[in-house]
Formats: structure tokens, C-alpha cells, sequence
């Protein structure tokens, strides 16, 4: 398992940066993040991707396996395993 070696958090730019043990920094949209969210509920509700637009990312918890997001439209459940992020 790939583990970051950190995590920034570039509220000016409003993106995630993750920076991985070989070397690459990932550059995430806090935007983009609030729509990949794979919680039951984002999941299932149709039309999410538009309301996410705008959202921003207040804090983030390192879970060990991955990340959970807390956006500032009140959303936390949102789990982003490692292997999930490298794909986004
Ligand atoms: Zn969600």
C-alpha cells in the first residue's frame, strides 16, 4: 500500500496536495474531492457533482488506510482510501 508521505492542504489555490513516497505531488480540487465522495448518501443522490462545486475542504483525518474529509457544507463521511485517491 502506497501511504503518503504528506498532506497539504492549499487553501488558497483550493486544492488537497498529497505528496506520494515516489515522489509525485497530486494536486486535488477540493471540488473535485466533494464530488468523488463514495459515501451511501453521495452515492445515491442524483445530481451531487453540481452541488460540489463550490465546496470547500475544512479539515482532514488521517484514518491510517486513508483519509476522511470534512467539507464546509457540514458533509464528514466521506472515507478516501489511498489506493481511491490515486486514481482521482
Ligand atoms: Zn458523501
Amino acid at each position: 500500500m502506497l501511504v503518503p508521505t504528506r498532506l497539504e492542504l492549499a487553501w488558497v489555490e483550493g486544492t488537497l496536495r498529497i505528496h506520494w513516497p515516489d515522489g509525485r505531488c497530486q494536486s486535488l480540487e477540493h471540488s473535485r474531492l466533494r464530488a468523488a465522495c463514495r459515501c451511501a448518501a453521495c452515492r445515491s443522490k442524483p445530481g451531487g457533482e453540481t452541488q460540489a462545486a463550490t465546496a470547500r475542504v475544512v479539515g482532514v483525518e488521517d484514518m491510517g488506510y486513508g483519509i476522511q474529509i470534512v467539507f464546509d457544507d457540514g458533509h464528514d463521511r466521506g472515507i478516501y482510501p489511498w489506493a481511491y485517491l490515486q486514481t482521482l
